[in-house]
């Protein structure tokens, strides 16, 4: 299993580091950082699993999340969409942010 940490939504709830301490960090704020790479031993997975299910604003990814398809069968090959490139997104308030 390996997660990922969206800080720009992290609230400061605070969960996931009482959940799973040696994976979640807080600053002097309570907003929660990551530690290590994101690989969860299977050891780790249950408590981990418990911070990302109760993170109240999904803050906490799974990457590589199998997701049902229409079809209802799994994806295994689902992945997280890359960020997109600001200088090719023809978004004006981006460009505008840019400049
Ligand atoms: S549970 Fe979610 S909102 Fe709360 S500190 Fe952790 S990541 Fe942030």
């Amino acid at each position: 299993m390996r997660i990922r940490l969206d800080r720009t939504m992290c609230d400061g709830f605070g969960l996931c580091a009482k959940h799973a301490p040696e994976y979640f960090s807080l600053d002097d704020w309570g907003y929660a950082s990551l530690e290590g790479n994101g690989e969860i031993p299977e050891a780790d997975q249950g408590a981990v699993m418990r911070a990302l299910l109760d993170c109240p604003v999904h803050a906490i990814i799974e990457m590589g999340e199998r997701r049902p398809s229409r079809d209802g069968a799994a994806h295994s090959d689902a992945v997280e969409a890359p960020e997109p490139d600001p200088a090719i997104n023809d978004n004006e308030a981006i460009s505008e942010f840019i400049r």
